[in-house]
């Protein structure tokens, strides 16, 4: 049955249905896995959540920019079920199958360059980042690793010690991984320096504290941290002194790949070519699976045996992904993102001429988010959560993020119409004079 594309509120946020559930929750779940909206979905698709109750979302998050083809997308839906028929799971490394090859040959054709390349395929975006630093280490012989201020690579042991904020992915659960170490990033709204001032300003702080380390990783788009567009010419000039150094350049493309930003990949944007790419969030229409494709010389650095996983590369999520991938490619979704784009920064653009407690909009495609201050420019994330919370009480899933916690985030399914677009973006400005 096709899910109305509307947003409609038949109870209060939350319902009955879903207190219910909440209260389960609560004696069943650790408090440690936050939420961000206290409703229970029961279906999802379009841009559209609808929930326990029946109340229908509209969906601005895509479930942490995952559900990029929508949270049902047909051709998914119909792979999975047919994977699911034929087999569930044989494990790559015991039998191997087509699917997880068809995958990495896609990947090695989607990712940006054209030299020789190979993929890996594992579950989640930390482990995917895991495995390009060890891959990285095998190839360079090398230990150091450089991530970026604000940086955000997932909440295993090594990628906390790569991420950079404290509460609440570190706090309380250290001790973390050695020979990590942490560069200044370009931030154009808060450093003010353009890209060879930013450039300079990380390169020196890493040949002073670090020498050459083994990589360098960094996100093309700051996402938790603040969807952080670096200024124009940091990353290449960045990639440029790995080049020179033999040094790794990993791009965590977790949240940014996969159409969101209007390219496949945001390396694209600037032309940038990195030897290894991690990508998870948006590869496979909602099933869990994540990469790392890279230069063959460098993805073959690690010993047979050395790579892998009991589920890395799962059949049914590999079969997702190829469907994902025809969808993006079929319904040209990177030109959707990018219209996604300019209607949200149009509309964000005029809400900010007329409020300046918006200091900044900014992002690339369907990757939009504002960053919220009090006069002089100090963050204001109490603002951001009034304006998030009045949205989810009309319906509509916002993210917040930030190391500051004052950005509002907007990663909307590709699948969403302008309608819901604009009745979002209408609640959201409503959320601004509360
Ligand atoms: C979400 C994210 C990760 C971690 O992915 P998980 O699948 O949650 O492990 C890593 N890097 C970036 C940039 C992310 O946005």
């Amino acid at each position: 049955m096709e899910l109305e594309q509307t947003r409609r509120l038949v109870t209060g946020i939350p319902g009955p249905r879903s207190r219910e559930l909440v209260a389960r929750r609560e004696s069943a779940v650790p408090r440690g896995v936050g939420t961000t909206m206290p409703v229970f979905a029961v279906r999802a698709g379009g841009g559209i959540v609808e929930d326990a109750d029946g109340n229908r979302l509209i969906d601005l998050g895509s479930g942490i920019a995952v559900t990029t083809v929508g949270a049902s997308a047909p051709r998914v839906v119909e792979a999975v079920r047919a994977q699911a028929e034929a087999f569930t799971h044989t494990c790559f490394m015991v039998t191997p199958y087509e699917g997880y090859l068809a995958v990495a040959e896609q990947l090695n054709r989607l990712t940006p360059g054209t030299h020789a390349k190979k993929t890996v395929l594992f579950n989640s975006g930390a482990e995917a980042v895991e495995n390009a630093v060890k891959i990285a280490r095998a190839h360079t012989g090398r230990q150091a690793v450089v991530a970026f201020d604000h940086a955000y690579h997932g909440r295993t042991s090594l990628t906390m010690a790569l991420t950079a904020k404290s509460l609440p992915y570190k706090h309380n659960f250290g001790p973390f991984a050695p020979e990590v170490y942490r560069a200044p990033l370009s931030y154009p709204f808060r450093d003010e320096l353009d890209g060879p001032a930013a450039t300079r300003h990380a390169i020196e702080t890493i040949e002073r504290q670090v020498g050459l380390p083994a990589a360098v990783i960094i996100e093309p788009i700051q996402g938790e941290g603040g969807f952080i567009v670096p200024a124009p010419g940091f990353l290449p000039a960045l990639a440029d002194w790995c080049r020179e150094h033999d040094v790794v350049f990993i791009a965590d493309e977790v949240q940014t790949g996969f159409a969101r930003t209007g390219a496949m990949f945001a390396s694209e944007h600037e032309g940038l070519v990195p030897d290894l790419v991690a990508s998870a969030k948006g590869i496979a229409g909602g099933l869990p699976l994540s990469a790392v494709t890279g230069r063959a010389e460098i993805m073959d650095a690690a010993h047979p045996g050395g790579l892998g996983g009991t589920y890395g590369g799962n059949p049914i999520a590999c079969a997702a992904a190829l469907a994902a991938i025809e969808t993006i490619e079929t319904e040209r979704l990177t030109d959707r993102a990018r219209e996604i784009g300019k209607l949200l920064t149009e509309r964000l653009l005029r809400l900010q001429d007329k409020d300046n407690r918006i200091g900044d909009v900014r992002g690339r495609g369907a990757m939009v988010a504002v960053e919220l201050v009090r006069p002089g420019g100090e963050p204001d994330p109490e603002l951001a959560r009034t304006v998030a919370t009045f949205a989810h009480q009309q319906g509509v899933i916002v993210l917040t993020c930030g190391t500051y916690g004052n950005v509002l985030r907007f990663l909307p399914p590709l699948t969403i119409t302008d309608e819901l677009l604009h009745d979002a973006l209408d609640v959201l400005e409503e959320g601004f004079t509360v």
